[in-house]
């Protein structure tokens, strides 16, 4: 059944009281949340919780062995580069404005920055880079990383693009989630539009049918497949949109498993409630919840947006009320594991190791199938292979598209791989151990 404008706005209403029902009932008992009975997928689950070795992320022999010595220099001096605060901050207008003159730039940059954050231009091209990974234990999340079209053609072909990697991922253990993103599939201002609670012209109506009717498209693929799907969170002014959309599914389709997830941004001062109230709501309506777990990606917008349009900032006020609220809803998740399924998405090592060991204070098995390590590729590989060498489940997203149409996410991966206040970035520190270890000269 496809999800109509009507449909979806009684169900983003019952959502919602839902939600501040469940509100009350959260906060008013001393133990939150109710204890639940395991489902019978839950018994089944095998619970192997011996650790095979101690985790360490300073092991960068563990962390780079997957890489020769040959691209642990070009990491080298990739990150050298970007490691320049000045270049990384002129970089983007200078590529943009080559490509604009039709300087024959794609190439140069295909083969260092597009090479080390991304697995190629196609599904078939990331094929080198899914072995890989699988061989230090880490999957792939295959992520179509075009962005900024707003084009029905576009929609609709991006939507077929996702498909094919749920497809792909099908059969394939190496490839044990995937992703996509809703503004891949509908136009920005529609969904804000229908954020802001704004009534939809009729032909506004038939747009945001067919943003569901691709959004389910994609998520029954999943279910068929038994493949999991990720929505990934996006802008605050879009992203009650997205929930009630991926609330939707799951109920749908995550009756036995977590097959849909949806992203809880943590640096939002409301999101650990929102958690608490999607678990209490899956436990009270009989489904999974399947949660991503990320800090959150679009801090300075937030708040620009929030200081120039004259409302609260909807982000904590600071980077360690993110952090406290991200162990919160890690605990969260640990706490109702029977019916949650989360994947931490996360570069943080403290919150890798709390995660860790809260998986043993709880006698929950390493590989247990409701929790998963997620990094981006090219980026904090001692974390990523350390987890998978000490039986944890791990997975990479591995961005792919045409270059020209990831640039936006190349230049972010570089901005956020700055030195900080003179600082060198975490990424050179550990190659320069690895070099190091390996005797390596300039
Ligand atoms: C697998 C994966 C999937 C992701 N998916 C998404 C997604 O769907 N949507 C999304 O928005 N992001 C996503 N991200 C990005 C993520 O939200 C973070 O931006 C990024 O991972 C950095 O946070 P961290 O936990 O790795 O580590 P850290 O370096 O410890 O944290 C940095 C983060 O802390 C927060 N922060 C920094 N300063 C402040 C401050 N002054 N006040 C409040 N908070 C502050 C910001 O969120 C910042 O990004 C994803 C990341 C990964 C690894």
């Amino acid at each position: 059944m496809l999800i109509t404008y009507e449909f979806y706005l009684c169900t983003y209403a019952t959502t919602m009281s839902r939600r501040s029902q469940t509100k009350n009932l959260a906060h008013g008992s001393s133990v939150w949340p109710p204890e639940k009975k395991p489902t019978k997928y839950m018994q089944n689950i095998k619970t192997d919780s011996s650790p095979r070795i101690p985790l360490s992320f300073e092991n960068t022999k563990i962390a780079f062995k997957h890489q020769m010595d040959a691209d642990l220099q070009r990491a080298y001096w990739l990150f050298k580069i970007i490691n320049v605060n000045f270049l990384a901050k002129i970089g983007p207008s200078i590529t943009n404005f080559a490509i604009k003159i039709g300087l024959p730039i794609q190439s140069l940059i295909k083969a260092t920055i597009f090479r080390h954050f991304c697995g190629g231009e196609t599904i078939a091209e990331c094929e080198s880079v899914i072995g890989v990974l699988a061989r230090g234990g880490v999957g792939t999340i295959l992520d179509y990383s075009v962005e900024g079209e707003e084009d029905e053609l576009v929609f609709d072909a991006t939507c077929e693009e996702i498909i094919q990697t749920i497809k792909r991922a099908d059969g394939d253990q190496r490839i044990p989630l995937t992703v996509f993103k809703v503004t891949g599939l509908g136009r920005f201002g529609l969904l804000e539009k229908l954020d802001a609670g704004q009534a939809l012209s009729p032909s506004e109506k038939a747009e945001f049918e067919r943003v569901n009717s691709r959004v389910d498209r994609i998520c029954k693929t999943g279910y068929d497949a038994g493949v999991p799907v990720m929505v990934d969170a996006e802008e605050t002014w879009i992203q009650d949109t997205i929930d009630s959309l991926a609330i939707e599914m799951m109920r749908k389709y995550n009756q036995k498993k977590p097959l849909i997830f949806n992203t809880y941004q943590l640096y939002r001062h409301d999101k650990v409630d929102s958690l608490k109230k999607d678990i209490l709501l899956a436990q009270t309506s009989g489904f999974i919840l399947g949660a991503k777990l990320v800090r959150g990606a679009y801090l300075e917008k937030e708040c620009k947006r929030a200081q120039e349009l004259g409302y609260p900032s909807p982000i904590q006020p600071n980077k360690q009320a993110t952090d406290q609220a991200y162990n919160e809803a890690v605990q969260c998740c640990v706490n109702n594991i029977a019916s949650v399924g989360f994947v931490a998405g996360t570069h943080n090592e403290t919150s890798c190791k709390r995660l860790a060991d809260l998986l043993n204070e709880h006698g929950i098995a390493h590989n247990h199938p409701h929790v998963y390590f997620s990094q981006l590729l090219g980026m904090s590989d001692n974390l990523s292979f350390n987890l998978a060498d000490a039986g944890y489940n791990v997975a990479k997203y591995v961005p792919y598209g045409p270059v020209k149409a990831v640039l936006p996410y190349l230049f972010r991966r570089a901005q956020e791989n700055t030195s900080i206040a003179g600082q060198m970035g975490r990424e050179l520190k550990l190659i320069i151990r690895e070099r190091t270890r390996r005797r390596l000269q300039n």
